[in-house]
């Protein structure tokens, strides 16, 4: 099974994240690493390789692999 993954020099690193959001088994997250950065991560074990997030990403940062 094909499994989201993160591109991260498209990334923009929002906690805001679409995608984030978009996932239904909450596989992304954003880790916050100072007070105003921190990066997203895609849990490969717990995505189920949907690939809403895919759509969902502004900047084409996620693709299926
Ligand atoms: S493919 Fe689906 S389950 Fe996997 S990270 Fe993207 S939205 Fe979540």
């Amino acid at each position: 099974m094909k499994k989201a993954v993160l591109n991260e020099s498209r990334c923009d690193k929002s906690p805001f994240c679409g995608a984030k959001h978009a996932c239904p088994v909450g596989a992304i997250k954003f880790v916050r690493q100072g007070i105003f950065s921190g990066k997203i991560e895609i849990d490969k074990e717990k995505c189920i390789g949907c690939s809403k997030c895919v759509k969902y990403c502004p900047h084409n940062a996620i693709i299926m692999k």
